[in-house]
């Protein structure tokens, strides 16, 4: 028997991309080695499920790596349209601070069973703990899919099968391999969105700590590559938290032994206010401690390794306070250098820069250049965004696509 279309990966690309061909009456499918459908989609978002962005859609690509690839597909399915497809079924949703949208119950469980409840509606068929090892094109132009479970033919195939991030959810970067053998480039995997690893090792003992509202910037040969503003967290390892998974993407591929991470405590604040604001602490407090002043300005728990770093004793008073000293506390304030080291990895990246080159599949419809009837949707493709709710918009927009095409 040959199927009318098998789509591989039943994450949000795949559900969309099933959703989508079977809309239009094409016989679905849907693989998946996992158990059930979206295991990655379940952890997404914290389990609450950053479905997407409410911003403008045409501020949407600059958020990407890859973003110009993503306009064709937007201009069928942006995430106007995603909203209202969930709206219209049913699915009430919130938007958060810095524009995301979550589902309003906050939960990614939810989100899960809507997708089942839909592919069911639409009679896609489910074939569970199936891995797909490899595809070939055969010569009357019919793909054979080598699976775990025998042989399945379809006349047109959907690869989603996510990145290698997480390989815990079913992405282990299976669909490179299976896209590589049918003749498709594959751009290097890297993990990114993810936390750093950093040199300092005394780093350990701020675990736990989050800043708010702080610049964090990556410094190459004192050039600053790029730089984010938010949340960031201390961990055992290095630094995390928004602004640094955030930052990460903007590493990714560069040579780890020349970057410095640098963060500037008072972004709000140029050199010249801050300068003025420390001289009203220290005479507004002439009689305190440094150590005491400083809770005015970074969180307590970190005022030690901070003196200690610019060689200042805790003990000495307001109105003892130097030029020099005065100095070097403004410059660890807004320059506070730590060393990089590496990224995590994939175990604990969000996403997976790299995978199938877009220069090699159409951005109209998904549709491989290199095989007709193979068609690519969601994070195996490279294009990875930021966080906010960019990678799950670039998923269901991609699966939409390529559904309706294939
Ligand atoms: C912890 C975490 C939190 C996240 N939170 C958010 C968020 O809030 N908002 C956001 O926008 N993005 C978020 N992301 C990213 C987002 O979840 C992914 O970008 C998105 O799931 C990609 O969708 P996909 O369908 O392309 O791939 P996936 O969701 O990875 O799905 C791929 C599917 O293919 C299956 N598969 C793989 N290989 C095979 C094979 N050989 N045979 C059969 N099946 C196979 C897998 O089992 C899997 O089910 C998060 C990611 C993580 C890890």
């Amino acid at each position: 028997m040959v199927n009318q279309l098998v789509i591989i990966g039943a994450g949000p690309a795949g559900m969309m991309a099933a959703i989508a061909a079977s809309e239009k009456g094409t016989k679905v499918l849907l693989l998946d080695r996992n158990r059930s459908i979206g295991q990655k989609l379940l952890i997404s978002g914290a389990g609450r499920c950053n479905l997407t962005s409410n911003i403008p859609v045409e501020q949407f690509f600059e958020n990407y790596h890859n973003g110009d690839f993503l306009r064709n597909a937007f201009a069928q399915f942006s995430n106007e349209d995603l909203m209202k497809f969930f709206i219209d079924n049913g699915i009430m949703l919130d938007v958060e601070r810095g524009h995301r949208v979550f589902p309003a119950s906050k939960s990614a469980e939810d989100i899960v069973k809507f997708f089942r409840n839909i592919l069911d509606k639409h009679n896609v068929q489910l074939w569970f703990r199936n891995r797909v090892i490899k595809i070939e094109k055969m010569d009357d132009g019919i793909f054979k899919i080598i699976s775990k479970k025998g042989e399945i033919f379809a006349k047109s195939v959907i690869i989603a099968t996510g990145g290698k991030s997480y390989p815990g959810t079913g992405s282990t970067g299976d669909g490179y391999k299976i896209a590589r053998l049918l003749g498709h480039t594959i751009i290097k995997p890297v993990g990114v969105l993810t936390g750093f690893n950093l040199k300092e090792q005394w780093i350990s003992q701020w675990q736990g700590i989050s800043l708010k509202n702080v610049m964090v910037k990556a410094i190459v040969r004192d050039k600053i590559i790029a730089e984010e503003f938010g949340e960031m967290l201390f961990t055992h390892y290095g630094i995390s938290g928004p602004a640094v998974l955030d930052l990460s993407r903007a590493i990714a591929g560069l040579n780890g032994s020349n970057i410095k991470i640098s963060i500037d405590f008072k972004p709000a604040l140029d050199e010249k206010t801050l300068e003025t604001r420390l001289i009203r602490e220290f005479s507004g407090n002439s009689n305190k401690s440094l150590r005491n002043i400083m809770k005015n300005l970074i969180p307590q728990n970190i005022i030690e390794e901070f003196l200690l770093m610019g060689g200042l004793s805790g003990e000495i008073k307001g109105n003892q306070i130097n030029v020099l000293q005065r100095k070097t506390i403004l410059s660890l304030l807004k320059n506070f250098q730590l060393t990089f080291d590496s990224l995590r990895g994939f175990d604990e990246a969000i996403v997976t820069r790299g995978g199938v080159s877009v220069k090699e599949v159409n951005p109209k419809t998904m549709e491989s250049k290199i095989v007709p009837g193979l068609f690519f949707a969601g994070e195996v493709l490279d294009i990875d965004g930021k966080t906010g709710g960019f990678n799950l918009q670039a998923a269901f927009s991609t699966g939409f696509v390529a559904g309706k095409n294939a």
